[in-house]
């Protein structure tokens, strides 16, 4: 404002402004409403004022406690006309300006991650051979990944030579283990981990989940700690979901573009996310992640890309001098370890997503021996469960060779990988688990091939005659 245009402004029109700074300035400790909107303020000791409107709804509460009979005359004599308004409370109020809403902070800062805890690639191996069966080659690429991540993020050293994330893609057949081993995994490591499923996700603004919703899942399980969360892991299933579609002439909500609203999450970058809700909206309170140091772990079964990776194989195998048979890799169980980021592009997944998920490797699927072992090896093997709760009855429970591997066949058969497991054996262990506790004279069960089979039942032995625990049960 230039001086000459101040010159301008009159006498009447300072007065004006100076009126309404002083009305500006008093507030009704009631409503905060300024005198300027309220009308004039009535004024109380101890510097209170209060609105006629404050005032008005005083009187009336006073009047209906009145009328109701539960108000007690000797209060309004005491304070006649603020009665209902505790000075005292107002007073306090007024000297402790209120504070804005803040992030919580951690208590003490402790170093997040400790570079000599975190364990060497081959006992972080070591630890996942006790839960996961099979998959030696995901583990051990899995050890040395994580492995890199944590101690990339516990020295933290931004010199010229970064070391980049690991994020990783993982890919096998459904029931492979490949959560499992997530899960594992970070159990193991103690962080947070967040599951999300990439068919939810959608562009922001369109029906699903917004891509920044894997991150609130994170900081949910971290129990809102920001600084725990930013050391977690989150795994995105069924990536290969999110593929671009192919032939079509509409905008890909929940495809390429959900491949383009994860591209600054994998690299690391500050985001808003909403507190404990899918979306943001204005009644969700917002704080602020930084994905730098969150580890992302993307799955997925990707069907069709054997026949993708075959037809390139072919190809190449049919020009020239080393022309090939043509149905050469048409049975070969290790098709899917040839994967390449080509044959990947080619399945729809765009190259920048790509390009952020430098460790690539796949998973084999189980067989039927496998998912023997699986029942009864790891740690927390489904078969220890069932044993386990039946001893809680004194009752030994066993399942001979013939019913581990029927249990097995059948598994297979339902091409869900180890997950058909449980809900075979649940199907067979109904029965048992129904009738035994109703005897106290059983002392032990012996499942065997036939009672699988159908072709006959289970072993059961009264108390004081059970045998010595077979080779096979004790795993
Ligand atoms: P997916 O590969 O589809 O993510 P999951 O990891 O969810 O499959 O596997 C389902 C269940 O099967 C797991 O909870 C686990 O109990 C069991 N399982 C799968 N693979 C293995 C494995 N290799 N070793 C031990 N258990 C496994």
């Amino acid at each position: 404002m230039t001086d000459n245009y101040k010159d301008e402004i009159t006498e009447g029109e300072n007065n004006d402004r100076d009126e309404d700074k002083k009305n500006q300035m008093r507030f009704c400790t009631l409503c905060r409403r300024p005198e300027s909107q309220t009308g004039k303020l009535i004024d109380l000791p101890n510097n209170i004022h209060i609105c006629s409107d404050c005032m008005q709804k005083s009187f009336d509460s006073v009047n209906q406690q009145i009328s109701r009979g539960g108000f007690n005359y000797s209060d309004l004599f005491n304070m006649p006309g603020v009665s209902l308004i505790d000075l005292g409370t107002l007073q306090n109020q007024m000297a402790q300006p209120r504070k804005a809403p803040q992030k919580k902070k951690a208590e003490e800062k402790k170093p997040a991650l400790d570079l000599k805890k975190i364990p060497a690639p081959h006992k972080i191996k070591a630890s996942l051979d006790e839960y996961v069966i099979g998959q030696e080659y995901a583990k051990k690429v899995m050890s040395v990944a994580v492995y890199n991540h944590y101690k990339r993020v516990a020295t933290d050293t931004m010199d010229e030579i970064e070391i980049e994330k690991s994020n990783m893609l993982m890919i096998g057949p459904t029931g492979c283990g490949k959560t499992y081993l997530v899960r594992t995994l970070a159990r193991l490591l103690d962080v947070p981990l967040a599951i999300a499923d990439a068919t939810s996700l959608t562009e922001a603004g369109y029906i699903g989940d917004d891509i920044e919703s894997v991150v609130s899942k994170l900081l949910a399980a971290a129990d809102n700690d920001i600084e725990k969360a930013e050391h977690g892991i989150i795994f995105i299933d069924e990536i290969d979901k999110i593929a671009k579609k192919k032939n079509t002439n509409q905008r890909d909500v929940s495809g390429e573009a959900v491949q383009q609203g994860l591209l600054k999450l994998l690299e690391g970058s500050e985001v808003e996310v909403p507190v404990g809700a899918g979306s943001k909206n204005a009644m969700v309170p917002l704080v602020t992640v930084n994905t730098r140091n969150i580890l992302f772990i993307c799955g997925g079964a990707f069907p069709d890309l054997e026949n993708i990776i075959k037809e390139r194989l072919n190809k190449q195998a049919s020009i020239g001098f080393y022309a090939d048979l043509k149905d050469k890799y048409d049975n070969d169980p290790h098709l899917l370890e040839k994967v390449t980021v080509d044959d990947l592009r080619s399945f729809g997944m765009i190259p920048e997503f790509l390009g952020r998920l430098p460790i690539v490797f796949t998973l084999e699927g189980l067989t039927e021996d496998a998912l023997v072992q699986i029942l009864r090896e790891p740690k927390n093997a489904i078969l220890k469960q069932y044993q386990k709760l039946l001893a809680l009855d004194e009752v030994k429970l066993e399942f001979d060779d013939g019913a581990l591997h029927a249990i097995a066949a059948k598994a297979m058969e339902k091409k869900t990988g180890a997950r058909a497991l449980r809900a075979i054996l649940e199907e067979y262990m109904l029965d048992i688990m129904y009738e035994i506790p109703k005897d106290d004279s059983i002392g032990q069960v012996i499942i065997t091939g036939e009672y699988i089979d159908g072709t006959g039942g289970p072993k059961i032995l009264l108390r004081g005659q059970e045998t010595p625990l077979l080779e096979t049960a004790r795993g």
